[in-house]
């Protein structure tokens, strides 16, 4: 299945407290329906010390980090004419391509 949000898209956000603002995935989580964007969502965590899983030098204390936020409070900017809706398009070779619906760029 071709995602519509990519790791490294950049996307702008439709809701919450982040509305407007742009960044780029970081990651994205399909099962959950969710995707991590760089600045947007970030909050302040106290981290106690711990072994650090999956984070390295990392010490506890006051951490700010992204949370991920749902799918369908994103959008994809395109280069072309900014915030977009994803379209697909197959070309003769078969092959699909994520497209923007306004301008139908490939993206
Ligand atoms: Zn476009």
């Amino acid at each position: 299945m071709a995602a519509k949000i990519r790791k490294g898209d950049r996307v702008r956000v439709l809701a919450g407290k982040d509305v407007g603002k742009e960044g780029r995935v970081i990651s994205v989580f399909p099962e959950k329906g969710r995707v991590l964007v760089e600045g947007v969502h970030r909050v302040k965590r106290h981290e106690k010390v711990r072994p650090a899983k999956g984070r390295s030098g990392q010490e506890g204390g006051i951490v700010t980090t992204e949370l991920p936020v749902d799918l369908s409070n994103v959008t994809l900017i395109c280069g072309v004419c900014g915030p977009t809706r994803v379209g697909f398009k197959i070309d003769d070779e078969g092959v699909k391509s994520r497209i923007c619906r306004k301008c139908e760029s490939e993206l």
